[in-house]
């Protein structure tokens, strides 16, 4: 799932500038809480909902997409701690990118404005760039340990659930974003491909593009029949994306394309390499993703 944190803070937005009732709304909250949980999360999806309904110790199912391709993550304490604690120093009274721009040290005019230069949290952040900062509070957000204002200005909040993170009580991991290059000035050939491949669902099929992708996925769809799980958990849309664009013929060449671990390939690979061999047109039609 492809998101920001602007569609976090837009999807509060709209929650709390609504005309329904209270009672409503706090449902409504709920909700998204969950779903954003859901969302970030880096472990079993199976054991998490369990214990969502109070069966806290199951093992990992081995079965849903984090345990069939577990989520890069990093140790991202530190961080958490220093974007929790620039929050803090600063007031709490601003969003996320004046936020940033304390953590990474720009003397902008509101950083001047507010002597945001003098807080010890000024510059401590360098380690990081500025997606990768907003990767991080997009996470706290969603994880619940920093809220949103309510107003809908995008300010952050510290609340109580982030104490232990910043006392140094608690750990915590954070999803690793793929990188999104920043793309100014620089002529990166390889980061709009990237780009692309972020987004296959942009692509225009041709006609015998089209007729690969009905196939690959009524393949999904089969073998999902069979071994009664969803499709997604077979491959995701834009891996299927990414072989009508790529045609792998080989096993390094699937491997490549995002979503296909080792244990994918050895479930799956080998039944989409032939579907793609029948499809074969031309010679050399694998083209190198980057
Ligand atoms: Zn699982």
């Amino acid at each position: 799932m492809v998101y920001g944190l602007q569609d976090v803070l837009f999807l509060r937005q709209m929650l709390e500038s609504s005309q329904a009732e209270d009672r409503y709304k706090q449902v409504e909250r709920q909700k998204l809480e969950a779903m954003l949980g859901l969302c970030e999360i880096t472990t079993c999806r199976r054991q998490v909902l369990l214990s969502y309904f109070g069966e806290p110790d199951h093992p990992p199912c081995g079965n849903c997409d984090t345990c069939l391709e577990p989520v890069p993550v990093w140790d991202a304490t530190d961080a958490a701690r220093k974007a929790l604690s620039a929050v803090y120093r600063s007031g709490q009274r601003f969003g996320v990118n004046h936020v940033v721009d304390i953590l990474l040290g720009q003397e902008t005019d509101k950083v001047l404005q507010n002597q945001h230069q003098r807080i010890s949290t000024w510059g401590i952040g360098k380690e990081l760039d500025r997606n990768q900062w907003r990767s991080v509070f997009r996470q706290l957000v969603a994880r619940g340990l920093l809220n949103v204002d309510a107003e809908g200005h995008g300010v952050l909040l510290l609340n109580d659930r982030c104490r232990g993170l910043l006392r140094g009580e608690e750990t915590i991991e954070l999803r690793k974003d793929p990188r999104i290059p920043s793309g100014k000035g620089k002529k990166d050939y390889r980061s709009a491909a990237r780009r692309d491949r972020a987004n296959p669902a942009m692509r225009r099929l041709e006609p015998a593009e089209e007729n690969l992708w009905e196939d690959l996925r009524a393949l999904r769809k089969r073998l999902a029949q069979e071994q009664d799980v969803p499709p997604y958990v077979i491959f995701h849309d834009a891996t299927l994306m990414e072989m009508v664009i790529y045609r792998p013929q080989t096993e390094q060449q699937m491997r490549s394309l995002s979503g296909i671990g080792e244990r994918k390939f050895d479930l799956y690979g080998e039944a989409f390499l032939a579907l793609i061999e029948e499809h074969q047109t031309a010679p050399n039609a694998w083209v190198r993703p980057v």
